[in-house]
């Protein structure tokens, strides 16, 4: 009997584009991409060439571009660079992020607002918007924005971040509801507390007692487990599942006590 099984869970030979790929788990979803077969567009504000040959060594086809994803103008054209040298896009990982701290009536409020909202919610819309003529093309087109458990919840003290965060997952569902005609799937990621550059300066006793107290697998991740979970939603196989919001936070979000 022939089989019954006919989806591909292989990205081998699709173009990704991962922003935030300089560090933590962009670095971690970039690497598992090509170690996967895919073409990676490694984007990130701070130096890429250090992933970029890493990912080389490793035997993975990689290409690295630095741009700060809150300026319009260099994601038009680094997206159009990407499609060129590639040849196409069929996957889209808005990752990029930073995380302000500062109570709402702080004096440095407003420019903590600004900057978190275009780095954080505007740069994913405009990467979307830029890769959207080449992702009607591919036969896969994914997309998959990163938010945080700060979409489901509230820290004090951060506002703009969780707002920010809260957007984002009001865009995915809404992009979502929009390309679905034409099998664009998007869906969004909701980190936990993850052992990334954004948590690195956390002591490690201060980690502990949160992970004991608060998140019902009592760790930390490694970026690795988020990308792991990226992948499953950027698969070819992965194409009735849209406007999904999963947290990879460790039961964080449904712990009670
Ligand atoms: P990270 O600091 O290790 O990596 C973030 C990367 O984004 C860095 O390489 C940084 O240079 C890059 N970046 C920042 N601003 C940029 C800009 N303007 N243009 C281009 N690149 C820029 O942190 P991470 O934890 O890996 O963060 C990845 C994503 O995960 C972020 O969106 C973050 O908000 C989210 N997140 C993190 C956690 C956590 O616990 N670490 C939890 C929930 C969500």
């Amino acid at each position: 009997m022939a089989r019954l099984s006919k989806l591909s869970r292989s990205i081998a030979g699709k173009v990704a584009i991962v922003t935030g790929a300089a560090s933590g788990m962009g670095r971690a979803t970039a690497h598992l991409f090509a170690d996967e077969g895919a073409h990676v567009a490694a984007l990130d504000i701070s130096p890429i060439d250090p992933v970029v040959a890493e990912i080389t060594e490793a035997g993975g086809k990689v290409r690295g571009w630095q741009l700060d994803v809150s300026r319009k103008e260099d994601i038009d054209r680094v997206v159009g660079e990407i499609a060129a040298h590639f040849g196409g896009i069929d996957i889209l990982i808005n990752n990029a992020g930073i995380s302000m701290h500062g109570p709402i009536d702080n004096d440095d409020w407003e420019s903590r607002w600004a900057r978190s909202l275009d780095v954080l919610l505007t740069a994913q819309a405009r990467m979307i918007r830029a890769a959207l003529p080449h992702l009607r093309k591919s036969s896969s087109a994914r997309i998959v924005n990163i938010a945080s458990t700060e979409a489901l919840g509230a820290t004090r003290f951060i506002s703009p971040y969780t707002a920010a965060k809260t957007g984002v997952v009001g865009l995915t569902r809404s992009l979502a509801v929009e390309f679905g005609p034409e099998g664009i799937t998007v869906n969004c990621i909701c980190p936990g507390p993850i052992n990334t550059g954004m948590t690195q300066r956390i002591p490690p006793e201060q980690k502990a007692e949160y992970a004991r107290r608060r998140v019902a697998l009592r760790r930390y991740a490694e970026p690795e487990e988020v990308a792991q979970m990226t992948l499953s939603l950027v698969l070819p196989a992965a194409g009735f599942v849209t406007g999904v919001t999963l947290p990879v936070d460790g039961g964080l979000t449904i712990r009670n006590a």
